[in-house]
């Protein structure tokens, strides 16, 4: 219980780790995202003031156009009604004066003035030599400001806040005006950012500690335009693509995190921690019973090794076995398995004479040379008879068949038995298991399965019984399950041994006793 619930908490401590930077990351990406959909918006703004900058321009350039003709004369009546009727169809003007050495004559709101009004230098003048008066004092209203353009005789008033319909929520504005020549620039509504002409003209973008800015020029006129928005406003905006972007990154961390540990603890930390397993003493053996398959007498067992990591779950004898081959170590785990074995069934197998012990041994304990010393070391040590003792070698063992018949010669020699495990599904052949001298082999269920049945295995399995007995060999059955299989096998008119969940399943050491009693005479 403790095992689980520590496994739990580890899974959990790295499900919490991968959502934790998985979110950071997210979140960072998303207030990424929400600048770059801010700056996507104050483009878009930017491109409409210029936009309208370029419309009221164009209404000064029909105003001077219109005063310019020489059809009335300056500032008489008729031509004052021509202004007023400029003013009145202009949206962006407010009013229109005329000007004559340096000096201001009439206006369309004002009328003609008693006396001249000398007009103040221009703020600027523009790269087309328009003049510019920035928020200058207004004759027709002194209280107010006014942007004053200028062109040759006519003037024309323009309010600063003529951009202030078009406002966006959260979003500031500059219209400035600019002369590329001497590089000057002369804000005439809005907002003033500090911002370099330079900066301007080159239409960028800027992200300053709290805000974010765009510029935006014409391609008409001498006009930029700068937008403005503040991060935190930005960041309000943003909030559902932040939240977004957040979650996302955290299930997607949390996927992650779990997918490498899993990759990490199996390919990683498995090899390590069955090798201090074996050097714990921490595996264990389960003992299956082979019976003769007439008379259900239990003939034998088979040792079969059991291990459980150290998060307490059990790993599949066929997986962790093959990770002791792959990394070498294969020896050890069947050095234990003997020890093990010998030890727990010393006493049934003294007991029953004529019983097997059967032991499964990897092709590398072939090579290696000591398995026989490992072998006579734990039967003398226990007092075990080795003719007791049937070693279940799989038939990748005997592809190297002089080292293969060499061991076995030697393994006879000492009177152990040699069984060939999961035949039929490797390479050999019944006549080469002859040359090898084995004593038993062991069908695969692979082939129990289909028994009776139409299958292309099912037809191989008579001839494989009818061979294996005309050259001597004893006959096991792996994985006998049903009672159908069983009275197909007693037909086949060949005496077998069996083992299978049919039978009994693999059993702890201390019901093997148990097991015995009720099925030896
Ligand atoms: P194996 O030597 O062919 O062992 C028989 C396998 O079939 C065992 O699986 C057993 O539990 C299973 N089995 C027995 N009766 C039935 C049945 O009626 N139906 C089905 N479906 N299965 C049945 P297990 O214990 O999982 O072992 C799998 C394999 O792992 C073994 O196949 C053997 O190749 C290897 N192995 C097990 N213990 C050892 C060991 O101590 N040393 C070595 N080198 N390999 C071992
Ligand atoms: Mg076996
Ligand atoms: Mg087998």
């Amino acid at each position: 219980m403790a095992v689980v619930r520590r496994k739990w908490t580890q899974v959990a401590a790295v499900a919490l780790t991968g959502l934790l930077v998985g979110a950071s990351l997210g979140f960072a990406v998303g207030l990424l995202a929400a600048v770059r959909t801010a700056q996507f918006f104050l483009t878009d703004y930017a491109h409409e003031l210029v936009h309208h900058a370029d419309d009221a321009a164009a209404e000064f350039v029909s105003v001077v156009n219109t005063l310019e003709q020489p059809q009335e004369s300056f500032c008489s009546d008729q031509e004052l009604k021509t202004m007023r009727a400029l003013i009145y169809r202009s949206i962006q003007i407010k009013d229109i004066g005329r000007v004559r050495d340096g000096s201001l004559y009439c206006t369309a709101v004002a009328g003609r003035l008693e006396k001249p009004v000398p007009m103040q230098a221009p703020t600027m003048l523009t790269t087309s030599g328009n003049a510019i008066y920035a928020y200058a004092r207004l004759y027709i209203s002194p209280q107010d400001q006014g942007t004053i353009l200028g062109h040759g005789s006519v003037n024309v008033v323009v309010t600063p806040f003529m951009m202030e319909r078009w406002l966006r929520p959260g979003m500031n504005y500059m219209v400035v005006t600019m002369n590329s020549r001497t590089g000057q620039m002369t804000r005439i509504g809005g907002m003033s950012f500090p911002v370099s002409e330079k900066w301007v003209q080159s239409q960028g973008r800027m992200e300053t500690a709290d805000a974010l800015l765009i510029s935006r020029c014409s391609t008409k006129n001498s006009v930029c335009v700068v937008t403005e928005e503040s991060k935190s406003v930005a960041n309000e905006h943003s909030t559902p693509l932040l939240w977004g972007f957040t979650l996302l990154g955290g299930a997607a961390g949390c996927a992650f995190a779990l997918g490498i540990a899993i990759a990490f603890s199996l390919r990683r930390s498995l090899p390590q921690q069955l090798r201090r397993a074996i050097r714990k003493n921490q595996l264990s053996l389960m003992y299956q019973p082979i019976v003769r398959l007439d008379s259900g007498q239990c003939v034998g067992f088979e040792a079969l090794v059991r291990w459980q990591d150290r998060d307490g779950m059990p790993v599949a004898p066929n997986l962790f076995v093959t990770v002791a081959e792959e990394r070498g170590f294969v020896s050890e785990l069947t050095t234990w398995v003997i020890h093990r074995a010998f030890h727990e069934m010393s006493e049934i197998l003294a007991a029953h004479g004529r019983l097997q012990l059967s032991i499964n041994i990897a092709p590398a304990d072939l090579a290696s040379g000591t398995l026989l010393e490992t072998l006579n070391a734990a039967s003398a040590i226990e007092g075990i008879v080795a003719q007791q003792i049937a070693l279940e070698l799989t038939e990748r063992s005997t592809t190297d068949l002089t080292r293969a018949s060499h061991a076995i010669l030697e393994l006879h020699k000492h009177g152990y038995k040699v069984h060939i495990d999961d035949f039929g599904t490797g390479f050999s052949s019944l006549s080469y298991l002859h040359e090898l001298a084995v004593d038993a082999i062991k069908v695969d269920r692979s082939f129990t399965r289909t028994a009776g049945t139409d299958a292309v295995t099912a037809v191989i399995l008579p001839q494989i019984l009818l061979i294996a007995q005309s050259l001597g060999l004893e006959i096991i059955i792996e994985g006998v399950e049903t009672e159908r299989q069983v009275e197909f096998l007693r037909n086949a008119g060949v005496s077998l041994r069996a083992q299978g969940w049919h039978f009994g399943r693999p059993m702890p050491p201390h019901l093997v006793k148990d097991f015995l009693e009720k099925h030896t005479r």
